[in-house]
C-alpha cells in the first residue's frame, strides 16, 4: 500500500506552505483496498458518486469510527439532500441551481457540508465548473444565499501543464478572500502544493489503478 509514501511526499512538499489535507480518493476501488488504507489510520477520503458512497461509508464509519468523506464528483441537484447527510465537504458546487438547492436545505435546518466552488480554469466546454469570468458573480450569489464557502477547486485540462491552472485558482481564491484550495491529483499534487493547495485529491497513486465496471 502506497499510503505512507504519498503521505511522506505530501509532508515533504508542504513544509514551505503549511498543513495540507490528503484526500484518499476511493471511488470504484475494491472494498479491501479501502479497508487497508483505513487500517493504516487514514481518515479522509474522497468519492465521486453519491450512490456508491451511500452504499459504502455508513458501514465503514460504523466499523472504523469517524471518517471525513469528501464529495469530489459532479453532484445532481436531486441527490443534494442525500449528499448533505453523507458528506463532510462538497468540492463541486458549480452552478446556481445547486447553490439554491443547498441554500434551501440549510433554511430547512440542515447543517451543510463545507463547500468548495469548482472552477473550470481551462474553460473546457465538456467540463463542469464555473467559468473564471463568471466566478465573481457566482460567489456574490452564494453570499446572498448565506452559503458559507471554504474555497475553490479545479481539475486542470488533461495533457496540459497543471501549474498555470493551479496558480490561476490560487489567485482567484486570494482575490475573493477564500482560504481553501482543492487542487492536485496523483500526477501533480506536489505541483499543486507548491502553488498553495490546502487539499490534494489522490486516488490511483494510493490505491492502484481503478477498474471501472464494464
Ligand atoms: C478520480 C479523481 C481524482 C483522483 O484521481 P487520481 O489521478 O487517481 O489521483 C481527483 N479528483 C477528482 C475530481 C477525481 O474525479
Amino acid at each position: 500500500m502506497a499510503l505512507v509514501d504519498i503521505l511522506a511526499r505530501v509532508r515533504g512538499a508542504e513544509r514551505k506552505t503549511g498543513a495540507v489535507t490528503l484526500i484518499a480518493v476511493s471511488k470504484v476501488q475494491p472494498l479491501e483496498r479501502v479497508e487497508a488504507v483505513l487500517s493504516e489510520g487514514h481518515r479522509v477520503f474522497g468519492e465521486n458518486y453519491v450512490q456508491e458512497a451511500a452504499a459504502k461509508w455508513p458501514d465503514l464509519r460504523q466499523r472504523f469510527g469517524p471518517v471525513e468523506v469528501h464529495m469530489i464528483g459532479p453532484l445532481q441537484t436531486n441527490k443534494a439532500k442525500l449528499a448533505v447527510g453523507l458528506f463532510d465537504a462538497i468540492h463541486t458546487l458549480d452552478r446556481p441551481s445547486l447553490a439554491q438547492k443547498l441554500a434551501g436545505l440549510q433554511q430547512a435546518g440542515a447543517a451543510l457540508p463545507r463547500l468548495f466552488v469548482q472552477v473550470n480554469t481551462g474553460a473546457e466546454p465538456q467540463k463542469a465548473g464555473v467559468l473564471p469570468a463568471d466566478l465573481g458573480g457566482f460567489l456574490r450569489d452564494c453570499q446572498g444565499m448565506d452559503l458559507g464557502l471554504e474555497g475553490l477547486m479545479c481539475i486542470p485540462p488533461e495533457g496540459e501543464d497543471s501549474t498555470p491552472h493551479f496558480a490561476m485558482l490560487a489567485g482567484m481564491a486570494a482575490e475573493h478572500g477564500l482560504s481553501g484550495l482543492s487542487m492536485g491529483m496523483s500526477g501533480d499534487f506536489e505541483a499543486a502544493i507548491a502553488q498553495g493547495a490546502t487539499h490534494v485529491r489522490v486516488g490511483s497513486a494510493i490505491f492502484g489503478a481503478r477498474t471501472y465496471p464494464a
